[in-house]
């Protein structure tokens, strides 16, 4: 409403504003709606366009899971394989994510880790998303986690950078 308000002062001070509530009490309730109206197809659009981000990030980052669990990259190869020596062209999104899976395969609390809780949704996405056959997918979980939407894991295969 803040945003109606501060729009609605402007126009308050506005001749026609004055002429209008001098002489038509019904055009001026118009023109309150119309203010209204503009103002919730502003949040509407921009309640679109936030959902429109979370979907574009949400579908860069399986991408990106894919890539690292495919091709692999400098800091997580895919399953029994090495990390690549060059970074990918996509190495800024990539990497955050590399982080992520490494603690992932690491930490000890992985039911109340926040970070991980983050990484499991992603994997879980992803076994909603994956095309690939049963067992032919190397995404660590995908089958296990399409199995069972499990909320918790064991073994977690992820190649290289294990650092322990
Ligand atoms: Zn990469
Ligand atoms: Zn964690
Ligand atoms: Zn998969």
């Amino acid at each position: 409403m803040r945003l109606l308000a501060k729009e609605f002062r402007a126009v308050e001070r506005t001749e026609a504003w004055r002429f209008l509530r001098d002489n038509d009490p019904w055009q001026e309730l118009d023109v309150l709606r119309q203010l209204h109206d503009a103002d919730m197809r502003r949040r509407k659009w921009r309640r679109k366009r936030a959902e429109q981000k979370v979907y574009m990030e949400l579908s860069d980052a399986m991408d990106i899971l894919r890539h690292i669990c495919t091709e692999g990259c400098t800091e997580v190869g895919p399953v029994g394989q090495a990390p690549t020596k060059s970074p990918c062209p996509a190495y800024a999104t990539c990497r955050g994510l590399q982080l992520l899976i490494r603690h992932f395969s690491l930490c000890k609390s992985r039911a109340s880790c926040p970070r991980c809780q983050r990484m499991w949704q992603l994997l879980r996405l992803h076994a909603a998303l994956c095309r690939v056959p049963d067992g032919h997918c190397n995404t660590p979980l995908c089958t296990a986690v399409q199995a069972q939407g499990a909320a918790e894991g064991g073994g977690v295969g992820f190649g290289g950078g294990e650092g322990r």
